[in-house]
């Protein structure tokens, strides 16, 4: 019998998976993507691509933070600047109370020698943001944030884990998983991965292709796995034994037509759904987590108008110049959500060789350029000295077998 022939096989070609395969490639691992529809079919080609560091909970910010230096160098990791403006982040308070918490928090992160987020007063907000409502009374903000183009950021991820060898196969959807010796078995749509795609001639690795009657799958056998199946992820790890419990979200975003340059940094409110920015193209991309309706099961997800009408409300009293532009376009986007909204990065529980990385909970893109680097240090090293500490799966597993057995 043949060895395998890839190190590992990544599920999912969103963003987080080509960052891991990017990542892993340049470290010299042979990786195939399995991407059951296309790259940035879903979350990733969805988003609004906000890169902020501003109001992340402390469990993922040291994480975030890199992420950060990282965004600021991305020209270096993927050879283009994927649309990335650090314009900064601001979220703004409308009543004394909101400030106040703004203000507590921000007190709370310099006592803990943090230093990324400030307060500023309404005469600075108007300054950065002159169109703003005058009924704001000050904001907290993170300078050095942003935001990027997503299917910039898709193509340059894509590009560049391609141009270290790694194969991205589109249409291939995963069935299900088995452990076989030390390896993982994967049963995948499609016909087995070939030597051509990787420039050869022959078969991979032991992959045998077959007809089940719902169409040809074939197997591809790996030491490694990353499960990075955003809002099905779930279901992938509950195929190698880790039942982790999962939420579905859709978020719903709306762009205008195009204005001219209004505003530079991106604007959220204290206590509302929105965020609130101008792309490059002069389009308001508003957004801020309101939800549609997800259908996991059918792969797609479903705009509730009325709902979005209380971000169009938000966006209108934050910023009453924009009242009478017209709307031309809204979506929604599938994602997964974990119960303390913050993202499972690393090992799983009860697989030896498979990798989590999902469950972002709407604020995965800026995650991305490190938690690729984060599983490349485990899969190659064994461990990494990145902060992924309170990102285990373990924490959302009632009781995990291990310790049943224990
Ligand atoms: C509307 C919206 C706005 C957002 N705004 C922001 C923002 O401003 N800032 C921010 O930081 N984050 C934001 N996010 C979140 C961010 O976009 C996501 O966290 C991130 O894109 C997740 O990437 P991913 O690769 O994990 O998932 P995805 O991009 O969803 O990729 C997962 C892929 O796995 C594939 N897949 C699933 N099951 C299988 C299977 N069985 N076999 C093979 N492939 C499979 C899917 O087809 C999919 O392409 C937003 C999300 C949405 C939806």
């Amino acid at each position: 019998m043949t060895s395998a022939v890839f190190d590992v096989a990544v599920i999912g070609g969103g963003l987080h998976g080509l960052s891991a395969a990017l990542h892993l490639g340049r470290a010299g691992q042979r990786v195939v993507v399995l991407e059951r529809a296309w790259v940035g079919r879903h979350a990733s080609g969805a988003s609004a691509a906000g890169v902020r560091t501003l109001n992340r909970d402390l469990g993922e910010l040291d994480l975030a933070l890199e992420s950060m230096e990282m965004w600021h160098n991305i020209g270096s990791l993927v050879g283009d600047d994927c649309g990335f403006h650090a314009h900064g982040q601001i979220c703004v308070a409308e009543q004394p109370g909101s400030l106040s918490k703004l203000k507590e928090r921000v007190s709370r992160l310099n006592g803990l020698g943090y230093t990324h987020e400030a307060i500023i007063d309404a005469r600075e907000l108007r300054r950065r943001v002159p169109a703003i409502s005058p009924h704001c009374i000050g904001a907290s903000i993170a300078p050095d944030n942003g935001a990027a183009d997503p299917h910039r950021t898709l193509a340059a991820f894509r590009r560049s884990a391609q141009a270290t060898g790694v194969v991205i196969r589109e249409g291939c959807g995963v069935r299900n998983i088995e452990r076989r010796g030390q390896d993982w078995s994967i049963e995948m749509d499609g016909a087995a991965v070939t030597d051509g795609e990787r420039g050869g001639g022959q078969a991979l690795g032991r992959d045998q292709s077959r007809d089940h009657g719902h169409g040809q799958t074939s197997t591809l056998v790996v030491p490694f796995v990353v499960n990075a199946a955003g809002a099905w992820s779930g279901r992938i790890a509950a195929m190698v034994g880790d039942d982790i419990p999962l939420d579905t979200k859709a978020s719903m975003m709306i762009v205008s037509e195009r204005l001219a340059p209004m505003i530079e940094p991106v604007v959220s409110i204290m206590g509302r759904s929105l965020s609130f920015k101008q792309s490059d193209q002069g389009t308001l991309v508003i957004g801020g987590g309101l939800q549609g309706i997800p259908d996991l099961d059918a792969e797609t997800s479903v705009v509730r108008m009325g709902v979005l009408s209380k971000g169009a409300r938000a966006a209108t009293d934050l910023f009453p110049c924009v009242r009478d532009i017209r709307i031309v376009r809204v979506w929604s986007g599938l994602e997964a959500k974990t119960e303390d909204l913050l993202p499972v990065v690393g090992a799983a529980v009860n697989a030896p060789g498979v990798f989590h990385a999902f469950g972002y909970s709407g604020h995965g893109f800026q995650l991305v350029p490190v938690v690729g680097a984060a599983l490349t240090d485990l899969i190659v090293s064994g461990s990494t000295r990145r902060a992924i500490g309170a990102l285990n799966a373990r924490r959302l597993m009632a009781t995990p077998p291990a310790e049943v057995a224990a």
